[in-house]
């Protein structure tokens, strides 16, 4: 999930700015997105399922209208949040006044605070986390000073891996876990906005000069008086673990997360990979788009030329979204198509960033075969997805974890490839060497869960509300 957010002292065109934000952001969730603008404390909010730029049109943005700060949100649907319900921001009204919220990754224990909440007379009506931290926070508010203060109470309740933005009438207040498990950090512009982002990627597109990231458990509060705060009792409190998959997959090549570029990253797993798992070939080709930097690693580590075998639709995002139900056409081969000429006649090395299902890797070896590659090696950036991630994926059980249930063999064998390596476990956490990070999260490569497991999930009336009101 991404988030956006920007304050400044005068009134001004935040919501586009919000706009060009979360455009830069998209890969980090389709589902729906979201911008809310404060206008000297009046908010004005608009969401809707899809991506930024069908959502936003000219009578949008014309309603968001001008304002001092903004908040925007891109939702990737976790399993038992997904639906146009919960779309993000949101915001409520309290006692104390008003409040938006917009939150990334998820917390593991949701459930127990839903409970919780319910049986103290609270009414839900969405199944995602932003609605239970709306309630903690207004909660704590009605015994704290200040907005923050409940924030840093509230921070008390939440477990996960999770990145908060929240909007009252005079600040923007950004919030990291203890864990630092997802990446957020803030710039500034020259007219002195503040700018927050998910990653450093959409400060650059908004002209923003990156400041720093958040520290794991810190809460930062921005002004409108153009005053900056940081509260750092969480700070400390355990180790950073950050998610190591934002290197491989998650976060876009031109961001730098915890100070090391994802490009090097990716480049680092490939050449890695090539010493692991060596193979005789004609060329190394990448999936398009976040295996392409890891295949160039490999090329260049083991003497192979690099080509380009694969063309992705520029005009289609991660998530393509076919009309009609009774699609007949291969989703992958809309999206990729191979380059005959590339390959053909060809022993080929094909670097993606991941396996989770396999079903995409059996499709690409496909169409590769179908262009006439003679020998197809399949080599996964990342290690072997063996364990479901519980901190804002929707890969939340083993069943679909194809790792979970064949050899190497077995599945080299059922995506149709002549052999497959995926990168050694004790690399993972070396190609973010450099990086100023304490700690990673590698959990749905190694088991070790930085946190609790949740119990469950999704209660039958969530699943209710969600499937009901999806549009
Ligand atoms: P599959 O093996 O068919 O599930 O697809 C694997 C591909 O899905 C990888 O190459 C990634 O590009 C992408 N992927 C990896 N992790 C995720 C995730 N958490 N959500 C959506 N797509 C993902």
């Amino acid at each position: 999930m991404a988030l956006f957010g920007i304050i400044g002292t005068k009134k001004d065109n935040v919501a586009s700015s919000v706009y060009y934000g979360l455009y830069a952001l998209q890969h980090r969730g389709q589902e729906s997105a979201g911008i809310v603008v404060n206008d000297d404390g009046l908010f004005r909010l608009y969401k809707d399922s899809g991506i930024v730029n069908d959502i936003f049109d000219r009578a949008a943005m014309e309603k968001l209208g001008q304002g001092e700060m903004a908040l925007g949100h891109c939702r990737y649907g976790t399993l038992g949040t997904k639906g146009h319900i919960n779309a993000e921001p949101i915001v409520v009204n309290h006692v104390k006044g008003r409040l938006a919220i917009a939150t990334d990754g998820r917390l593991v224990n949701s459930a127990d605070l839903r409970r919780e909440l319910e049986m103290a007379g609270m009414i839900f009506h969405t199944s995602s986390d932003a609605e239970i931290v709306s309630y903690v926070v207004t909660r704590e508010r009605l015994r704290s000073a200040s907005i923050e203060e409940a924030v840093n109470k509230a921070m008390d309740h939440l477990k996960g891996g999770y990145c908060l933005l929240l909007m009252s009438p005079r600040k923007v207040i950004a919030v990291r876990d203890e864990l630092g498990m997802h990446p957020l950090c803030y710039g500034m512009r020259e007219d002195g906005q503040y700018v927050i982002a998910s990653e450093t990627c959409a400060l650059d597109t908004v002209g923003a000069t990156f400041v720093r990231e958040l520290m794991p458990g810190e809460i930062v509060v921005f002004e409108v008086d153009g005053s900056v705060r940081s509260i750092t009792d969480h700070c400390g409190k355990e180790k950073e673990r950050l998610c190591i998959f934002e290197y491989f997959y998650t976060a876009r090549p031109d961001s730098e997360v915890c100070g090391r570029s994802v490009q090097a990253a990716r480049k680092a797993a490939g050449k890695m990979l090539a010493k692991a798992h060596p193979v005789e070939a004609d060329i190394v080709v990448g999936v398009p788009d976040s295996g392409l930097d890891a295949a160039l690693g490999y090329a260049e580590q083991s003497g192979i030329p690099y080509g380009i075998g694969l063309i992705k639709n520029k005009y289609i995002g991660r998530t393509f979204i076919a009309p009609g139900q009774d699609v007949r056409e291969d989703k992958v081969k809309i999206k990729l198509n191979p380059v005959r000429s590339a390959v053909e006649g060809k022993r080929v090395v094909l670097v993606d960033d991941s396996i989770v299902r396999g079903t995409t890797s059996a499709r690409i070896v496909r169409l590769l075969r179908s262009a006439g590659a003679t020998e197809i090696h399949l080599r996964s950036s990342a290690p072997a997805f063996l364990h479901p991630c519980y901190y804002g994926t929707d890969i939340d059980s083993r069943e679909n974890l194809i790792a979970c249930h064949y050899s190497v063999e077995e599945i080299a064998k059922m995506v149709g490839a002549d052999s497959l390596g995926y990168l050694p476990l004790e690399d993972a956490e070396r190609i973010a060497e450099g990086s100023v990070c304490g700690g990673f999260c590698t959990a749905c490569f190694s088991g070790e869960y930085p946190t609790e497991k949740p119990t469950r999930y999704v209660n039958k009336f969530d699943k209710k509300i969600s499937e009901s009101e999806d549009c």
